[in-house]
């Protein structure tokens, strides 16, 4: 009896080996096999299974309670049943608990009960779900929460490898999910699965986005999709009293509403925000291990974000999205369609990261998302002669007849198996179309047109204008139509200078892709081939010259409070506190003049910020600075007869988008001599209400520097240069999400734009933390989330 329920845990393998399901257990042959299912770890987790069916059989769930019902008060209502083993509440003690009973006859008992009421509340009861026993290995160290992969890793293992083509091909495997990664995620899935459906009956959890779309990545975002459809049918037809159901079905219809959070809202006329208020309430109090959970309703898709504590995974879940699993299946269909999709779209992603092109960034700005990108890739892969993808329409033509699938109204027909596609006659390698793919948008005239899939053309403006699709679609620099929803720009929020520097940066990198380096592996053990291709910024812009700062002061980080996490949680408002320290110490501490070159207010507001408290902050904003000054600072405010403001309003005007530029202009080599001058200022003699403000301090030492080099030179620009605030992700594993600004001086400035360089590299980050540690925020940080950061 006890071999064969053994059997049942075994699978054979290959070559007389086995693997035990129970146990997570590879063995080599038979006789280990036997010793396996005799040994100690076997018969323990043997021993659990049957405890643990055993439980579920004699266990109910209870819900309806008032909030703060304690475990005693339902074990002493449900003693007048028979005994109770155990009560296990929900991690809120106020939305469910499991009761354990003694036996299967009580619970025959308890259910048998047409009413229960506790403290003047009527309860809902009903057998607990069955679920299969599984057990979860002991974690190893880094198995659940991964280590990202970082640059210099990627870089050592592609350098080893004979040409681009396997270097492609590795880094396929080194990003996509690992077996325990695919493991995990499963898991979370069903795990949401078994709690929706408790309070969502018949509801259906669906992934989509890169976890499922042949994209997947290490630690990318874990999309889903919660269909009610079929709970809307159910609620609607528990409802409906002149419908002639049997009466067994009605009553238990009846009952399985009741026992549901559906009887508290009307899935049908309730709104997607109401909705969303509900997933999230669920979620936050029910699903365990579950943390960080916030409706966002201004997103053009509103979601429930939330974070999964023990991994790390971070995740939404949408209700209105049906398109997106459509189009999620579209790019499955198109990976399995040609085996070099996966390894150019993982090099395109990843070398537009490193770029700052592209990528899911706290899930808006003015850069192309992943999606976008993957569909410009596609489309290059459709205009390829002879093509490698075919068109959407022809697509459509290839499907049997009958097939249609229409989603929200759009064509969403294509055929279901890759395998009844033609290979393409295109016998390019992964190598050439990458290099090719930057060849052909390094001069391509992205607002001209409308880039179609379904066509594998650029539809002209005017033309598309014409059709109802057309009017609706939001023009931008960047056009790119949704192969299935045509209406729809999936680049609209991409602002004109990344639209600019996406072509820059195809320049930079085709360029380098006619070079011996990318196209040969150094014999001298010297970086090759991709590997400096995503170097960041690029390999043929090396005046391009990066500072990294962390998103929030080092003074403020984390302590005991691992929970609490204000650089992932509010990126948006420590990216604009960065942004605006960046902008002081440019202008009032060195004495540059700084004009910010706002982009993106015009640009798809839903989509840019994702954080409605964020956005409310952005509806307050009055003011805006910009000291659009081309002379300094100091000789204008003293020309005209103003003193300086006393708080300068140093916040930078472009607090919903993810990246700020400033055109700035350096008047006096204020690095030159500093700590000479400091001592002289900040000695009692020379100064005696010596000021305790490192900042203030500073600020004095460049307009002393400043002041000496007027009396030797007239007061002309020493160079030009601009800067750009980025917030880097720092992904789940490596470090925190950062502020990478990038300088790059006006033409010409070599030298001198050099030194000034090599001094900020020291300087800034320094300045920036004490300008974040001692400035007040005066209008970005709410009260509520600036204790938080007080609080860690
Ligand atoms: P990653 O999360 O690794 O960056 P992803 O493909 O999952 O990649 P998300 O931004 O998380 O990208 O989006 C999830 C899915 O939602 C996409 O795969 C796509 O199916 C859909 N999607 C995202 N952006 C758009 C868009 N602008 N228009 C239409 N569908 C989109
Ligand atoms: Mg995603």
């Amino acid at each position: 009896m006890e071999e064969e329920g053994a059997a049942a845990d075994v699978d054979s393998l290959p070559r007389g080996a086995f693997r035990c399901r129970l146990c997570h257990v590879t063995v080599a042959n038979q006789p280990s096999l036997d010793d396996h299912l005799r040994g100690k770890k076997h018969q323990r987790l043997e021993n659990l299974r049957s405890v643990r069916q055993s439980q579920e059989l004699r266990s109910i769930f209870v819900s309806g309670f008032q909030k703060g019902t304690t475990a005693l008060e339902l074990s002493s209502y449900f003693e007048t049943y028979g005994n109770v083993i155990n009560v296990v509440m929900d991690k809120d003690k106020g939305v469910y608990a499991i009761v354990e009973l003694q036996d299967e006859e009580i619970l025959q008992k308890v259910l048998a009960e047409p009413q229960h009421s506790l403290g003047g509340q009527k309860l809902r009861v009903k057998p607990r779900e069955k679920k299969d026993f599984r057990y979860t290995p002991p974690k190893k160290q880094g198995s659940a929460r991964r280590e990202q992969l970082s640059p210099e890793k990627l870089a050592q293992n592609i350098c080893q490898v004979d040409d681009v083509d396997a270097q492609m091909s590795l880094m396929v495997q080194l990003f996509e999910f690992s077996e325990s990664e695919q493991r995990l995620r499963d898991l979370l899935v069903k795990l949401f699965q078994e709690v929706f459906s408790e309070f969502f009956p018949e509801s259906v959890i669906l992934p989509f986005g890169s976890s499922v779309n042949g994209f997947s990545v290490s630690g990318c975002d874990l999309d889903l999709f919660l269909d009610l459809e079929k709970t809307k049918n159910f609620q609607a037809s528990a409802k409906t009293t002149d419908k002639p159901l049997a009466e067994e079905e009605a009553t238990e219809m009846e009952s399985r509403s009741e026992d549901s959070i559906l009887s508290d809202i009307d899935l049908v006329t309730a709104t997607v925000p109401e909705i969303l208020d509900l997933v999230a309430t669920v979620l936050q109090k029910c699903v365990p291990g579950v943390h960080h959970v916030q409706v966002v309703s201004t997103a053009r898709r509103p979601v429930v974000k939330f974070c999964h504590k023990e991994s790390g995974l971070r995740g939404d879940i949408s209700i209105n999205n049906k398109l997106a699993l459509c189009n999620t299946r579209f790019l499955q269909f198109c990976t399995e369609a040609d085996e070099r999709v996966r390894p150019l779209v993982y090099a395109v992603r990843y070398w537009a990261k490193q770029q700052g092109l592209a990528g899911n960034l706290f899930g808006g700005g003015p850069l192309l998302n992943n999606y976008a990108l993957t569909l410009l890739v596609f489309f290059f892969l459709q205009t390829r002669s002879p093509p490698v993808l075919p068109t959407v329409a022809q697509l459509k033509d290839l499907s049997d007849d009958g097939e249609l699938t229409v989603v929200d109204g759009w064509d969403c027909t294509f055929p279901k198996d890759p395998a009844s596609l033609q290979p393409s006659g295109n016998t390019e390698s992964c190598c050439s179309l990458l290099a090719e793919f930057f060849r052909v948008f390094e001069s391509y005239n992205f607002a001209s047109g409308v880039i179609s899939l379904r066509e594998s053309r650029s539809l002209p403006l005017s033309d598309f204008l014409l059709s109802d699709a057309g009017q609706k679609f939001k023009m931008g620099p960047v056009n790119l139509q949704d192969p299935f929803e045509l209406s729809h720009n999936v680049a609209a929020n991409v602002n004109e200078k990344t639209a600019l520097r996406l072509q820059r940066s195809c320049q930079d990198a085709a360029k380098y892709c006619r070079s011996l380096q990318y196209q040969r592996k150094s014999s001298k053990g010297k970086n090759w081939g991709l590997v400096r291709l995503f170097q960041p910024g690029s390999p043929q812009a090396a005046e391009r010259q990066v500072i990294l700062l962390p998103l929030m002061p080092a003074t403020q980080s984390l302590g005991s409070h691992s929970e609490l996490h204000p650089s992932r949680d509010f990126p948006q408002l420590w990216f604009r506190r960065v942004c605006a320290g960046v902008s002081f110490i440019l202008q009032h501490v060195l004495k540059c003049s700084c004009s910010e070159n706002s982009q993106g207010l015009g640009d798809d507001r839903e989509s840019l910020s994702s954080d409605p408290e964020e956005e409310e902050q952005l509806n307050t904003r009055t003011e805006q600075l910009s000291v659009g000054s081309k002379r300094p600072p100091d000789v204008e405010d003293a020309e005209l007869g103003s003193p300086p403001a006393k708080k300068p309003r140093t916040e930078c005007s472009l607090p919903e988008a993810e990246s700020v530029t400033w055109d700035c202009t350096a008047w006096h080599r204020v690095w030159l001599g500093r700590r000479r001058v400091r001592r002289q200022i900040s000695s009692p003699e020379t100064d005696p209400k010596r000021t305790a403000d490192p900042l203030e301090l500073e600020g004095k030492v460049s307009e002393a520097i400043s002041q000496q080099e007027r009396q030797t030179r007239p007061v002309d620009p020493l160079f030009g240069f601009t800067v750009c605030a980025m917030i880097r992700d720092g992904g789940s594993g490596e470090h925190d999400p950062q502020v990478s600004l990038n300088f790059t001086p006006h033409p010409e400035q070599g030298a001198v734009f050099q030194d000034f360089f090599h001094f900020l590299q020291g300087f800034l980050p320094r300045m920036v933390e004490q300008y974040l540690t001692t400035k007040p925020s005066d209008r970005h940080i709410p009260e509520d989330k600036s204790s938080i950061g007080d609080d860690i």
